[in-house]
């Protein structure tokens, strides 16, 4: 309580000085307290830019260092544990960002240790802009804030893969430029009522390399949930229920590539997610999420040496790992959690007459509920020693760079035997998600083939630290895929086919020459009699089964060579 009461009187005397209770900061005045730091601190602070978000104006980034260094080459010639800070990629979730502008105000005043801090004061630019009320239907304060949909309208918590966005490669090229060792992402949560003020989301283990997950869960987390029981405000596991209460169970959440902490374990970055509860006050999510970050620089302050260590053999070993698990489920184990809820009671509603439940604040409780909280891999995508991408695919290959992929060019044009995959099986969504008609389920055969390359098209030698990217991203059948992220839909409709009163006497002659097919397309009458019926099908299986078919259609335009 005594750290809370600091931490309160600390905003209430230094940021609230500049904003007034439940007020969190425009885009402008936030950029412009950011400013005055690194204006108060040159030797300790700078505020810089990088690339453009989709709103126009660039993204901002504060480093803090107490070297006065400020660059990621120095960071590590200096032994210094790197955490970056991301807010407002929800800007209507904004208490990160107000306590992250009273984070680095006492940082850069008086920066000690051997961490450098790398704070994004708004991801979501465009989304900070669209500033209301109202969009938080249910939360409790500010008085304004943004909103979730960047100058696109994207969700950037969907977007760190697929990239739709330009905040997304800024982003992508600000964290591999400084490739930290932490990043912590502020949320406000949505959804049920109870006790604490913030829930923690950090990586399952099979995201991570083993020594890492190992460190995470019995000392970093432990660390963690340790530091904010001491000082009265409780931290909970991310509250995602199995059904409509505690009761129910709690799931755990799966936190794919595609958001913050899922792509930052891709690199060996330990991701966390941090929700505040939306019921708090304002004023207290601020205090809450600040003493999250005030423990997290405690922890990687006393034990950046090992934090550091951890990460350069992750990032070693990740180079020669033959697999990596790249789709994944939650499990039936069940184990427990104390819960500290909210008594909830049904009540009817004046709209449907339908029941609903309510959450009495006044009748707190401490119970065991249902936890699910193993997630499994259930799919390992094995490594080829190299990826070629022919250069059409110049989407792909942009967001391989900005992802710091080494890559090689063709410098002439020469023909590589390869494995190439053939897509076999796919189902798509029906409604869009995030601009796009995401495929799952994906299935392939594959083949050896020889493929013609032309100079400039892209080798890929897989034994490098963007591996466990690569298998995650160009494994079609990945979670993540770029495939099943749409990115090679073109491969999917045949380009050139036959006229069937023209065909029918070629494939005559086919079946003539080739006694093999014959046998295949009679047996395969005999078993299936709709096929047998069906004269235009039997056609289009000769078709495809000839030299005429087109070569390209469901081939995937990643070769791997083995
Ligand atoms: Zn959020």
């Amino acid at each position: 309580m005594r750290y809370l009461l600091i931490s309160l009187f600390f905003i209430s005397t230094q940021l609230l000085g500049q904003f007034r209770s439940n007020y969190t900061p425009t885009y402008k005045e936030a950029i412009e307290y950011y400013e005055r730091i690194a204006a108060d601190h040159p030797s300790k602070a700078k505020l810089e830019t990088i690339g453009k978000t989709d709103s126009g104006k660039p993204l901002h980034y504060l480093v803090i260092d107490p070297k006065g260094e400020f660059s990621p080459t120095a960071s590590d010639k200096n032994e210094q544990t790197v955490v970056m800070i991301m807010n407002g990629i929800h800007p209507g979730e904004a208490c990160g960002i107000n306590a992250s502008i009273s984070f680095a105000l006492q940082k850069a005043a008086e920066p000690k240790g051997d961490v450098v801090y790398v704070i994004i004061p708004i991801y979501n630019v465009g989304g900070a802009l669209n500033r209301n009320s109202t969009s938080r239907a249910n939360q409790n304060g500010p008085e304004e804030y943004g909103f979730r949909g960047n100058a696109k309208n994207l969700d950037l918590n969907r977007d760190f893969v697929k990239a739709d966005s330009k905040n997304a490669f800024a982003f992508t090229r600000l964290f591999q430029l400084w490739k930290p060792h932490i990043l912590i992402d502020t949320h406000t949560t949505n959804g049920a009522d109870y006790q604490p003020n913030i829930t923690l989301l950090s990586p399952f283990p099979e995201k991570l390399f083993p020594m890492q997950s190992t460190f995470l869960k019995r000392e970093f987390e432990p660390y963690l949930y340790d530091y904010m029981k001491e000082i009265n405000d409780e931290m909970i596991p991310y509250v995602n229920f199995r059904g409509n209460t505690p009761e129910d169970g709690i799931y755990a959440f799966i936190d794919h590539p595609r958001y913050s902490s899922g792509y930052a374990a891709l690199f060996n970055t330990i991701g966390f997610t941090l929700e505040a509860h939306m019921l708090k006050s304002f004023d207290q999510r601020v205090a809450s999420t600040l003493n999250f970050i005030a423990a997290v620089d405690k922890f990687a302050s006393e034990r950046g040496e090992v934090i550091r260590k951890i990460k350069a053999i992750a990032d070693k070993e990740t180079k020669k790992q033959e697999s990596f698990y790249t789709k994944w489920q939650v499990n039936t184990a069940i184990d427990s959690l104390e819960f500290p809820g909210y008594e909830t009671t049904m009540s009817k509603s004046i709209l449907s007459g339908a029941e609903f439940i309510e959450y009495d604040s006044t009748k707190p409780y401490r119970r065991l509920v249902p936890y699910y909280n193993e997630v499994i891999g259930f799919y390992r995508s094995v490594v080829p020693k190299s990826y070629l991408i022919p250069q059409g695919w110049s989407e792909v290959i942009a967001r391989l760079e900005a992802n710091d992929v080494e890559m090689t060019r063709f410098d002439s044009d020469t023909v590589v035997t390869v494995t190439a995959k053939y897509v076999s099986y796919y189902e798509t969504a029906e409604t869009p998600y995030e601009g796009h008609y995401l495929h799952k389920n994906t299935g392939v055969v594959e083949r050896k083939e020889q493929i013609q390359f032309f100079a400039g098209d892209v080798l890929i030698s897989t034994e490098q630290l963007a591996r466990r990217y690569l298998a995650n991203t160009l494994d079609p059948q990945s979670e993540d895929s770029f495939f099943n992220w749409n990115f090679f839909d073109s491969v999917l409709n045949q380009k050139e086919y036959f006229s069937s009163y023209l065909f029918e006497k070629t494939a005559g002659e086919i079946l003539e020459r080739d006694h093999m097919l014959r046998r295949t397309l009679e047996l395969k009458k005999s078993k299936d009699p709709s096929f047998a019926d069906d004269a235009k099908a039997q056609l289009k299986f000769v078709y495809e089964n000839s030299k005429y078919y087109e070569k390209g259609h469901l081939r995937l335009p990643v070769f791997e060579i083995r």
